[in-house]
This record gives structure tokens, C-alpha cells and sequence, in this order.
């Protein structure tokens, strides 16, 4: 049965600690020093507090927690001696149906690099969504890891034992991180549109209004359409895709928030997707709770900042603040099409360029999450 923090922060000490019990492989004095900080107002406030206890650790204590996990697929999972959260997690991720190739390839990096670095490596098999990582995921990430730097692969190892941590207090809590898996899913899904060239690749490039940046705009301006609630949707002269989420008072000034939606060539998922998805699934969290807050949330997935199909960046953004210069609009791409003649084919209003510029006094200031 699933704990709740009310039982848990009404709990004796002896039971507390059983109740954490297994969240950080073999090292109950983690939770014995998180639990000093009950009240938990939140299973967020407890993750906290648990990995706050193993920073501010000795490193012979870091390096202690480390190496009191087991090796991957190594041998205690062949003797079946894993304790019952290690044996879940990769048998999630299949490392229990290695095909024997596979499984004399992970212990070849496995003492390679306990070699390398003197603890055995450490890796979230259940991943991002918490359902397992491929293999083929899990042991390309093995090696690349081997040619880290000692030091940030001891950073990287204490990250991965945290996510670890927090998978395993999200099972022993029942809680299932609904916005995150929502957030994660979109970035999978706005991903499968690429621009030719890349897409045969599964390499992601989505440059300035391409078919698969056209298909982008339409997908974001149908999630806030449909899943999120949004007061008002358009898309605007630059290719903007703009979503307003009302104040509670008429006349509020407005908190701008959002990022770009064009990539790079071969680019991350998340770069500026992040930005833009990030607050949808706040505004769609507030919507489902009926709330309004005293100021206005304007999200905004800019078309364009990394200047790869036309010199010029920043498009998306810069037309706001009034910066986006009418003589761009003549430069031509690799295949001659000038910027113009792109607009006008998407389906862009050119004249409308100047309006978008926005009144700062209407806006309380932009924040932007941004992963790169
Ligand atoms: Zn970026």
C-alpha cells in the first residue's frame, strides 16, 4: 500500500526510516538526516531534503553511497541477491534478457570502468518516463560514459542515483508526475517533424518556415487549442504561435514567458522546446484547477532565433520589441527563396510586422526556461 505524507510525517522515527527504506541503496543515514527536516510539506519539499543530505556529504560518504549500488547486470543480478528495487529496475529496462553478446559487452564495461573510476557505474535504466531505457540506450550511454572526466562522472553518478531516488519515492507514494510525463510526451512528439535531408537521418532540423516548421506552429497551436485551456491562440505575422491565459482582474499586466521552436542542424529535443512546454502545462494545471491568477500569462513559441535558413536571427522575438528589419525580408536561403516569398507562401500577413511590437508598461517582465 502507498504511503502519504501525513503518515508520514505523523510516524516515529524507527518507523519513518522503514518507510524510506531502500530509497537510497543501502545508506539509511541519507533518510535519517532528511527526516530531522519533518514536517514534509510536500513530496517535492522530502526529495529535497534527501538529496540536500547527500550533498553537503564528506565525498568518502558520497563515494560510499555510490559504491554500495550494484554493477549493472553484473553479478549479483545473475544470483538473484539485488535488493527488490534494483531487481524491479532492470528487469524494466530488459538487462535480465540480455542476449549473450550483450551481456559480455556489459561486463566488459563494467570492469573497464570500475578500473577507469573506482565505483561501479550508475545509470536511471527506468529513464526519463520511468519505463526503462532500451538497451542498445543503455549500454551506448555505458560507454560514453567511460571517457568522461573523473570528476563530472562523479557528478553524473550522484544525479543518476537521485533520479533513481525520486522514481522510488514516487512508487512507494503512489504519485505519478502527470504534467512532467506531458511535457516529456510533447517533446517526443514535436520531434518527429524534421525538414528534409535530416528527417531520413532521425536527425531533428526544423528551420524557418519549412513544412516541418509550419507543422510544428500547428501542433503547439493545437495543444493550447485543445489540452491547455488558453484564452486566446494565434499565430502571428512572424510565424509566432501566441497563447494568452486571462488575468483575474481585466487590465492585469501580463507575465510573457516562451521560447524558440526552430532547432539547429541536428539538434537536442528539448533545446527552447522546453521553454514552450514548461508553461502550457502550467497554464493547463491552472485552467484544470479553475484558478486565475492577479496577472496574465502570454506564452509565446517563437519561430525563429537560430538564424539557419536565413542570416538573420532572432526573428521571432526581435519583432516584438520592434527590431525586425524590412530589408531582411529580401535575403534568399540556399535555394534562392527569399524571405518574402517564404512569408507570403506560410501564409504571413508581412504588413502586420510592425504591430506585433509589444507596450513593456503591459507586462510585468519574460522569464524563459531554456535547456541547450
Ligand atoms: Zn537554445
Amino acid at each position: 500500500m502507498a504511503w502519504t505524507l501525513d503518515q508520514l510525517n505523523a510516524a516515529t522515527p524507527a518507523q519513518a526510516l522503514e518507510a524510506l527504506d531502500g530509497v537510497y541503496e543501502h545508506s539509511p543515514w541519507i533518510a535519517e538526516q532528511a527526516l530531522t527536516q519533518r514536517p514534509f510539506r510536500s513530496l517535492a519539499h522530502l526529495k529535497h531534503a534527501l538529496a540536500h543530505a547527500v550533498r553537503t556529504a564528506s565525498t568518502e560518504a558520497q563515494l560510499g553511497l555510490i559504491r554500495a549500488h550494484p554493477e549493472l547486470a553484473g553479478k549479483a543480478m545473475v544470483a538473484k541477491s539485488l535488493t527488490a528495487e534494483s531487481t524491479n529496475e532492470q528487469s524494466k529496462a530488459g538487462l535480465t534478457q540480455c542476449t549473450p553478446e550483450e551481456f559480455a559487452r556489459i561486463q566488459q564495461l563494467n570492469a573497464d570502468y570500475n578500473a577507469r573510476f573506482g565505483f561501479p557505474f550508475i545509470l536511471a535504466v527506468r529513464g526519463p518516463r520511468g519505463t526503462g531505457l532500451p538497451r542498445n540506450e543503455i549500454i551506448e550511454t555505458f560507454a560514453r560514459r567511460l571517457n568522461n572526466h573523473p570528476e563530472f562522472e562523479l557528478a553524473e553518478a550522484l544525479r543518476n542515483i537521485h533520479r533513481i531516488a525520486e522514481i522510488r519515492l514516487d512508487d512507494k507514494f503512489g504519485y505519478v508526475p502527470e504534467l512532467g510525463n506531458l511535457t516529456w510526451d510533447a517533446h517526443e512528439e514535436l520531434a518527429k517533424y524534421s525538414d528534409p535531408g535530416f528527417s531520413e537521418k532521425g536527425q531533428l532540423t526544423v528551420t524557418y518556415l519549412t513544412e516541418a516548421h509550419r507543422a510544428c506552429a500547428e501542433r503547439i497551436e493545437f495543444w493550447m487549442k485543445n489540452s491547455c485551456g488558453f484564452d486566446e491562440i494565434t499565430i502571428d505575422a512572424v510565424g509566432n504561435v501566441v497563447g494568452r491565459y486571462h488575468p483575474a482582474s481585466p487590465g492585469a499586466r501580463y507575465l510573457m514567458t516562451g521560447s524558440h521552436y526552430d532547432t539547429v542542424r541536428n539538434a537536442g529535443k528539448y533545446d527552447g522546446r522546453l521553454g514552450i512546454f514548461v508553461p502550457m502545462a502550467c497554464v493547463r494545471a491552472l485552467h484544470q484547477a479553475g484558478k486565475r491568477l492577479p496577472f496574465g500569462i502570454e506564452v509565446i513559441a517563437f519561430a525563429e532565433e537560430e538564424g539557419q535558413r536565413y542570416k538573420a536571427t532572432f526573428l521571432g522575438s526581435g519583432a516584438l520589441i520592434g527590431h525586425f528589419n524590412p530589408a531582411w525580408l529580401d535575403q534568399k536561403d540556399a535555394d534562392g527563396v527569399t524571405m518574402r516569398a517564404a512569408m507570403q507562401h506560410a501564409g504571413l500577413c508581412i504588413d502586420d510586422i510592425a504591430k506585433l511590437q509589444r507596450d513593456p508598461a503591459q507586462y510585468l517582465g519574460f522569464i524563459e526556461v531554456h535547456i541547450e
